[in-house]
């Protein structure tokens, strides 16, 4: 039995993809994840199947659970031969007591290891467009806690920049003690609240007035400040703001990273079909059919899934076409094995039509494995060129109940399919009116109409 040990793994600063290459392998693979309050759920959900996951919730001062009690629960499971990983926010040796907890594993016996991250002192000046050293500001920076025990000082050390965790409840004692240590009341300073996430809010100030500024923009936690001159760099470094925040509610999000910020919420999820007794006829003679036409990377992904249990595999399209609409679905066909003869420049039913328009269709036999309330346009416009159509339902979606979202912090929103905007408006209603709509080819567009949401159509 292998020996149980415990990787202290840091998060980094709330970004999901900010954690490093070792410690998402190492996600994957525990057995058990005791996390703090702040990691993002969707780190989380990377985590194996079955793997237990624990909440250790710490957030300023509040234990759920108490110190001593993370530490004799990791030796614990430890000692169960488990692979634990310790995730914490940022990196785990700076503050948040990752130290304390290497050395409970030391004095235990138990086999640790170390996975650095990207820490919030660092990454979160990098997302508010604010370097913590300059060539023509600072030369040097130093990261300060602003949680101190009750009477004890804050002490300010000598250097250009300085970076104050943990200190939203202790701001008026932070200048106080800036301006103490000699710092002018003119001195810039910036919070940034929820840094690297979709509603990160950059607030600045002067030491004199800073305070009353977060007081009334109700700043809250996690946030740091900065102080120093890096801060005037802000308004012309300011690039995370600049890019538009676009709620994804289907599956997929990857795809849209080009398009800004993405905040993935999803509101549906594909899965199998109660009855496959149909399908399982028409997939004994797949043959017969001239063509094969997949209309989302969820169609090939079910279609073959269900090949597969049929004991058949990709043979068994023996000589027929494959169209496929969209990259993405062609990239997924590649998996299987199979190059698509047909993907239209223009990704959308209407695109696919076009290039079929300079084939011959009459009396061509096409199956099209798709959701279950699909879209006509595909199929009419195919009958219309003299094809015969089998529409083939692989999968449904169904719909899920989507993780909070502040819609003040959000651009965008795109629909990638009509059960997204179906899902959207039973949930939530209407469309706020800041907020512009998009969405994922004509049908898409259409279901938006009928619900009265007026969106643009976005090509992939
Ligand atoms: N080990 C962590 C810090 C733990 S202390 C790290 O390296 O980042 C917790 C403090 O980190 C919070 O009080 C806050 O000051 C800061 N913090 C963490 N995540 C943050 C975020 N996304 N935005 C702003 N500050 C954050």
């Amino acid at each position: 039995m292998p020996k149980g040990k415990v990787y202290l793994v840091g998060a980094g600063p709330g970004d999901v993809e900010l954690i490093t290459l070792k410690g998402y392998k190492l996600l994957c693979q525990a057995d058990v994840v005791l996390h703090d309050h702040l990691i993002p759920a969707e780190l989380l959900q990377l985590a194996k199947p079955g793997a237990e996951i624990i909440s250790v919730g710490k957030f300023a001062g509040q234990h759920t659970m108490r110190q001593d009690r993370i530490n004799a629960l990791l030796i614990e499971k430890a000692k169960e031969h488990k692979t634990v990983l310790r995730l914490k926010g940022g990196d785990p040796f700076l503050f948040g007591r990752g130290g304390e907890e290497a050395e409970a594993c030391a004095e235990a016996g138990v086999d640790f290891e170390v996975v650095p991250g990207i820490t919030s002192a660092l990454a979160v000046p990098s997302y508010a467009g604010i370097p913590p050293t300059h060539r023509d500001f600072t030369p040097n920076v130093a990261i300060v806690t602003g949680h101190r025990k009750e009477g004890k000082e804050i002490e300010i050390p000598n250097a250009g920049t300085i970076i104050f965790l943990m200190g939203v409840s202790n701001i008026q004692k932070i200048v106080n003690s800036l301006l103490g240590a000699g710092w002018p009341p003119q001195a810039k300073i910036a919070a940034v609240e929820n840094g690297t996430l979709y509603n990160q809010r950059v607030i600045t100030g002067t030491l004199e007035d800073f305070v009353q500024i977060i007081q009334d923009a109700g700043l809250s936690t996690p946030a740091i400040f900065i102080v120093g001159q890096v801060v005037e760099l802000h308004e012309k470094l300011n690039w995370f703001g600049k890019k538009p925040r676009i709620l994804v509610l289907g599956t997929n999000p990857e795809r849209y990273m080009h398009l800004g910020t993405i905040v993935h919420r999803p509101i549906v999820e594909c899965v199998d079909l109660e009855d496959y007794s149909e399908f399982d006829v028409t997939l004994k003679d797949l043959r017969r059919f001239n063509w094969l036409i997949f209309t989302s990377s969820n169609g090939v992904r079910f279609f073959f899934t269900r090949l597969h249990r049929n004991g058949l595999d990709t043979r068994a399209l023996g000589a027929m076409k494959v169209a496929a609409i969209g990259k993405a679905t062609a990239q997924q066909l590649m998996n299987y094995g199979i190059l698509a003869d047909l993907v239209p420049e223009w990704e959308s039913s209407a695109g696919l039509l076009e290039e079929f328009s300079k084939l011959d269709m009459q009396n061509k036999r096409v199956l099209i494995p798709r959701a279950t309330m699909a879209p006509s346009e595909l199929p009419r416009g195919l009958i219309e060129r003299g094809a015969e159509v089998e529409e083939a339902p692989v999968y449904q979606t169904v719909e899920t109940e989507p993780a909070d979202v502040d819609f003040d912090h959000i651009d965008h929103i795109l629909f990638t399919s009509g059960s997204t905007v179906r899902a959207f408006t039973k949930k939530f209603g209407r469309v706020p009116s800041h907020i512009k709509a998009y969405c994922l080819g004509r049908p898409t567009q259409t279901e938006a109409a009928k619900h009265g949401i007026e969106a643009e159509i976005i090509t992939n």
